[in-house]
């Protein structure tokens, strides 16, 4: 993409109740913009991140072998009185009235909609297990949104949905989105922790929060220092292998990790002390367990190889894949800006020509950039008029993986400079070898 046909509108300021760093960043960097309360327009740069995790979300379902489809944002109140949280849900809920009188609400949540899919299909236990998830804009009117796209009222959520003969068979279920969840954060560049958490308004008994450690959370968190160096499940992970699964799980809840709200003094004083860390952490995840909670009320029923008629066991699985995006810059950025995860960059290198009114340091700018195209590295090319300084601050306000920089002195003596904005490390280098690297790593 070449700088000065793209529309990224960098500003200075920033309004004073943007208080976190992710906040403040996707302003000054054009990625959002507030339409209402809690309410964003996703401008370019920051559509392509978010894109980029919803892939990275969709991928890692996928590979967990749940299906994707999608349910609107409106639903019939209707669904909801059946569940019984029509009432329940509070103001938290935006209801609407159509034309005719009848009730709608905009979806904080599928479970009522799902299970109301499953039931009119679903009527034999062989079409069990069977995990449906959706991408999809929920509405919470949450009553102080804040931190941007942190806590919004409308945000992007995944949200996946199990369904199974059993309780047995729906505990396979939860621990292949354990599983999956632990890749999914892994690929964002983020280190997610699973605690176990208080089921909350959706019910059910069996439950864990995925949390990111980050100074701006809205939770303490205090975790055995342990927990964060067991490695992700990893792309050949087995979601087949039931003893995998379990360990998967295992591996990390025999470490500490808890929240505020399920913190226990006594269990954490057996933590080593050297391994006690007392953080703030923000939840980017959060899974079910919830038995027959809206299967009971909603008669969502199969039939199994004895003729019985058996009651459905489910599961809730979100992700805040708006959140994430958020989060993932609160973990990665400096004083000078955002340092993007390679997976999640929106663009994978930055191309800076210093001189591009300069025939030789154009031909070679131009040249980078073609080839960084062709090889799939989806490129920003700055050939602006705009002055070095104030191109340089852009580009690592922007945080892309790689910056490559073509000017007139190093056009000269054949090199161009690459920097990795991650680490700050700066190479003069011919303009193959600084491809190579770029397109190799
Ligand atoms: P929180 O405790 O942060 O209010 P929650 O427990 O109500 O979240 P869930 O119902 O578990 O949220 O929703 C699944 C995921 O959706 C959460 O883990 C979080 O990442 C995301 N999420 C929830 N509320 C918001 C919001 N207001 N803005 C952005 N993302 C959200
Ligand atoms: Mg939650």
């Amino acid at each position: 993409m070449r700088l000065s046909r793209y529309f990224i509108p960098v500003s200075k300021d920033v309004p004073a109740d943007a208080v976190v760093a992710s906040h403040k960043l996707m302003l000054r960097t054009g990625m959002i913009r507030q339409s209402a309360a809690g309410i964003y327009s996703w401008l370019p740069l920051g559509f392509r991140v978010l894109k980029k995790i919803e892939q990275i979300v969709r991928e890692e379902m996928d590979r967990a072998g749940a299906i994707e489809m999608l349910m609107p944002t409106l639903q019939s109140a209707d669904l909801w009185q059946e569940s019984g949280r029509y009432d329940a849900y509070g103001p938290e809920m935006l209801r609407i009235t159509d034309r005719h009188e009848r009730g709608l609400l905009y979806g904080p949540t599928n479970e009522e909609m799902i299970t109301d899919v499953f039931r009119s299909y679903v009527k034999s236990y062989k079409a069990l297990p069977l995990n449906l998830y959706h991408q999809q804009w929920k509405f919470r009117d949450e009553i102080r949104p804040r931190f941007g796209v942190m806590r919004g009222r409308e945000f992007l959520m995944k949200d996946a949905y199990s369904f199974d003969l059993d309780e047995a068979a729906a505990r396979v279920s939860y621990q292949k989105m354990f599983a999956a969840y632990l890749n999914t954060f892994a690929r964002m560049g983020i280190t997610a922790i699973p605690m176990q958490a208080d089921p909350g308004p959706i019910g059910g008994d069996l439950s864990h929060e995925f949390l990111i450690l980050a100074d701006s959370g809205e939770s303490a968190v205090f975790c055995d220092k342990a927990v964060l160096d067991v490695p992700p499940p990893g792309a050949g992970f087995d979601f087949e292998d039931k003893a995998a699964l379990a360990e998967e799980m295992d591996k990390r809840t025999r470490y500490y990790a808890a929240t505020d709200e399920k913190h226990d003094e006594a269990a954490w004083a057996q933590v080593p002390e050297d391994r006690r860390v007392e953080a703030r952490g923000i939840e980017v995840g959060h899974i079910f367990y919830f038995g027959t909670k809206y299967s009971d009320p909603m008669n969502a029923e199969v039939q199994t190889a004895d003729g019985d008629l058996v009651t459905i066991h489910g599961g809730s699985y979100g992700i805040g894949v708006s959140r994430c995006v958020a989060s993932i810059i609160e973990a990665s950025h400096d004083k000078n800006g955002i340092i993007w995860p390679d997976e999640v960059a929106p663009f994978g290198a930055g191309i800076i020509s210093m001189k591009p009114d300069d025939e030789s340091v154009a031909a070679v700018a131009d040249e980078t950039y073609a080839k960084l195209l062709a090889a799939g590295k989806d490129p920003l090319y700055d050939e602006t008029a705009d002055r070095a300084g104030p191109k340089f601050a852009r580009m690592e306000l922007i945080g892309l993986p790689w910056q490559v920089t073509v000017g007139p002195r190093g056009v000269k003596s054949g090199t161009v400079e690459l920097k990795r904005r991650a680490t700050g490390e700066k190479e003069d280098l011919s303009l193959e070898s600084a491809l190579n690297k770029v397109i190799g790593g």
